[in-house]
């Protein structure tokens, strides 16, 4: 199902190690909604202005394999409001992680958090995305290095 031009639900909500174990990974109609308007209000501003594919790592995750990848419990995966991106070639991902902070710098894109994960001081393993949160401080960087 597209949920935008360049994003599926399917991709969304795709995880290996979902596959591997055998859960089902079905988000539930408001998880679904909540997917769109990611994809709508944060995936697609960004890869339109990225202007190439953008690739998904991890987008919506059930209790189970939240818990089974490391994610934290009150983590916006769980809700369908965040998603790990990676550009193509991954080498770029700083780049990407450099578009999305001027995006929000210019007020074309708001988030919740971006996230700075993993990899090197030079380059993300990939870059963490959500949409804002009610009550919570948005735009918030936050870096992680290995
Ligand atoms: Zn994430």
């Amino acid at each position: 199902m597209k949920l935008t031009k360049n994003f599926s639900l399917e991709e969304l909500v795709f995880s290996i190690t979902a596959l591997n174990n055998g859960w089902d990974n079905t988000p539930n109609p408001e998880v679904k909604a909540t997917l769109k308007r990611l994809a709508v209000e944060v995936l697609q501003p960004i890869r339109d202005a990225w202007g190439g594919p953008i690739h998904v790592t991890s987008g919506y995750r059930c209790p189970r394999l939240n818990a089974s990848v490391g994610g934290v419990k009150n983590s916006q995966h769980l809700l369908g409001q965040a998603a790990d991106i990676q550009a193509i070639p991954m080498t770029s991902n700083h780049r990407l992680h450099a578009l999305i902070k001027q995006m929000i710098a210019d007020g074309r894109l708001k988030v919740g958090q971006c996230i700075w994960e993993y990899g090197s001081k030079t380059n993300p393993k990939w870059v963490h995305v959500s949409l804002p949160r009610v009550g919570k401080k948005n735009n918030q960087f936050v870096y992680y290095y290995s």
